[in-house]
């Protein structure tokens, strides 16, 4: 059946994650003599169990927030009470990860010129898949309807969407910080189809994430179709490689 909507993941579907974090740590790594995946190792290491017991553990767990994007992102004043301790935490845990790191490594430099380079460095690279913009032209000169549902901060979300050019493309964006809750849960794809006006059935939904995205989708009733980028895909209705696979099965 033709899907007169389809909505898609940001992070790792749409727009490279994985490789851009990398790459922000191998700048700083390289401005300091270091190997970019041994910084990267080092920070990972003291900031996770940082990031697990900060004020907001379980609320970034159901939002979809994750200890890298909290070490780059707009983390700006808000009125939800989780994103606002977030706002006021922030500082200290990349000052106490980068500190930790620095140790570990016994490298001699401030950390807080570090985490400040890494954040900016980050937030420049906003770098869309390669097949991104050419699948989703095609798909709305098919005269399909886009949508986003995204998990994470709203700012942080946002600054990717605007950074990245794709935000032209979506009729509706759905930023779980906003809407109060995360992928999986079946509301926040309701709330997207809502917002376009569509019944489930009507609908696919692309991302990369098989617990999220696609067992997500399927309890909200909507076609889900899993874009491998390493996550093996249990439980899709269809799994692609390649985006430009997407307009061919929602036709
Ligand atoms: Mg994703």
């Amino acid at each position: 059946m033709r899907k007169a909507v389809v909505l898609f993941d940001l992070d790792e579907t749409l727009i490279h994650e994985r490789a851009s974090t990398a790459a922000s740590f191998a700048a700083v790594a390289a401005a300091h003599g270091l190997d970019g995946s041994t910084l990267q190792a080092a920070v990972r290491a003291a900031a996770v169990p940082l990031w697990g017991a900060g004020p907001a553990a379980a609320y970034c767990g159901a939002i979809g927030i994750s200890w890298w994007e909290g070490m780059s992102g707009p983390f700006g004043p808000s009125p939800v009470a989780e994103l606002a301790a977030l706002h006021a935490w922030i500082p200290r845990f990349r000052a106490e990860a980068w500190a930790a790191a620095l140790d570990r490594l016994r490298v001699r430099a401030d950390p807080a010129d570090l985490a400040a380079a890494f954040a900016a460095d980050r937030l420049r690279r906003h770098v869309p898949y390669p097949d991104a913009v050419a699948t989703l032209e095609r798909l709305r000169a098919a005269g399909h309807r886009l949508g986003l549902v995204t998990n994470g901060a709203p700012d942080y979300q946002n600054l990717k969407l605007d950074g990245s050019g794709l935000r032209p493309h979506f009729e509706a964006v759905v930023v779980s910080g906003e809407a109060g809750v995360g992928k999986p849960d079946p509301r926040i794809f309701a709330l997207a189809l809502e917002r376009l006006r569509c019944e489930p059935g009507a609908a696919a939904m692309v991302g990369d994430n098989p617990a999220r995205d696609v067992a997500g989708a399927r309890a909200a009733g909507i076609m889900a179709v899993l874009v491998e980028r390493g996550e093996p895909g249990g439980g899709a209705d269809a799994v692609v490689r390649e985006l430009a696979e997407i307009p061919g099965l929602v036709a």
